[in-house]
């Protein structure tokens, strides 16, 4: 992992974005936002998810007279998400709102967006400037236009990276001339790949905080590992202040792998139970992909990071489940409990869900009174040697 990037620091609603801060988790309502009760039911949903910020989108003056209501119920802070109508914008800061999300292509008229930072200056407010990689080609000058669709044609990635970047740069231009720096970029595309270069040749032009995402990735079936490799890459590079992962799903979904992608890379603490599972073999001898999925339902109910492996035997499973709070290793009908590294219950096949769920719940109750420490690496599974002994006796006298 590469030490996070140095950057400006933003406060949005009191979310620090950038600097010394953790990286910061967004979503995005698909509510209508004018519909305000399931606005802040689809926020309040987010928040209890682990969703730093949300953004609601503000089409119509409808939504942003909605903001009013909205930003009084929410439990994190809201971004206005303005694309065309720069009054929208205007209107949400009059409101309150947190920050905004502003692609100035998008805005024809410069005095427009002089006006838009005028406004967030005078209170404040953060504004993230967002380039896309379908917004970048000219659309109004045709010889331009056609002299970029043929680079494009010759080396697309590396051209149309060119592109976001001077998008990018002619964008900062007015917030320079503005001498306003309380600014977030974005540089989204549907390709992984554009995404990674982008933010890379980004990273090394601004100190500004970085968003990332990938835009359009899908359902979370096909979506995630697009958006898990680039953002994940990105951030392993110590690129990155804030993410969103983007689905066509319920946007939980989307916090719930942006967490998890931050809290596999160090990023973020854990706050709720990891699991452990092996991904079985030959060796198996239970069903233990139905028993992981109940685990993992079982789990959730835990609100304290302790970490549980369920592995399908004794031949492999303990080294790889090194570090576990709770273990148990499944055999023949049986399965032996470990916690922290110790050996503390052999139960049947049937007995093995209640069992390992009562010990994670005896264990993490140890926890929050304070007479336990949860793992890290320091914990020794020392498993029941299935090896025969020097003697030749066998130790595995609890798997028959
Ligand atoms: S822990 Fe055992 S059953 Fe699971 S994959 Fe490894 S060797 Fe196979």
């Amino acid at each position: 992992m590469t030490p996070r990037r140095k950057t400006r620091q933003v406060d949005i609603g009191g979310v620090l974005i950038g600097g010394d801060a953790p990286v910061a988790v967004q979503s995005m309502t698909s509510t209508y936002t004018f519909e305000i009760d399931k606005t802040v039911a689809q926020i309040r949903s987010l928040a209890e998810a682990g969703c730093d910020i949300v953004r609601v989108a503000v089409p119509s003056k409808q939504d942003t007279e909605a903001l009013p209501s909205i930003l009084e119920q929410s439990p994190v802070p809201i971004i206005a998400d303005v694309h065309f109508h720069y009054e929208r914008a205007l209107e949400a800061v009059e409101h309150g709102i947190h920050k905004i999300r502003l692609n100035p292509g998008n805005i024809s008229d410069r005095k427009q967006v002089d006006r838009v930072i005028a406004a967030c200056r005078g209170r404040g407010i953060p504004i993230r400037v967002g380039v896309n990689e379908g917004s970048v080609v000219e659309r109004r000058d045709k010889d331009i236009r056609a002299a970029q669709q043929t680079a494009i044609a010759e080396n697309p990635r590396a051209q149309l990276v060119a592109l976001m970047i001077r998008t990018l740069e002619d964008y900062m231009r007015i917030f320079d001339e503005n001498d306003f720096h309380d600014v977030v970029l974005s540089l989204k595309s549907i390709d992984a790949r554009i995404v990674i270069d982008a933010y890379r040749a980004a990273s090394e032009r601004f100190d500004l905080p970085m968003h990332l995402g990938l835009t359009h990735a899908g359902p979370p079936e096909t979506g995630r590992i697009r958006s898990i490799a680039s953002l994940g890459t990105l951030l392993a590079e110590g690129i990155g202040d804030t993410i969103r992962i983007s689905y066509a799903a319920d946007p939980v979904f989307e916090v719930d792998d942006a967490k998890e992608l931050l809290c596999s890379l160090g990023l973020r603490p854990r706050v709720e139970p990891e699991l452990i599972a092996c991904p079985t073999c030959g060796r198996i001898e239970i069903d233990l992909i139905k028993l992981v999925a109940e685990v993992r339902q079982k789990l959730a109910t835990i609100k304290t990071p302790v970490k549980v492996a369920v592995m399908g035997c004794v031949v492999n499973g303990p080294g790889e489940a090194e570090g576990a709070d709770v273990a148990i290793f499944a055999g023949k009908g049986r399965g032996i409990i470990y916690v922290q590294g110790q050996q503390t219950r052999t139960v049947s096949e049937a007995e093995m869900l209640d069992a390992l769920y009562e010990e994670c719940l005896a264990f993490a109750d140890r926890v929050e009174k304070g007479e336990v420490k949860l793992s890290s690496d320091a914990v020794k599974i020392v498993p029941p040697d299935p090896l025969p002994r020097a003697d030749g006796s066998t130790p595995l006298s609890v798997i028959k």
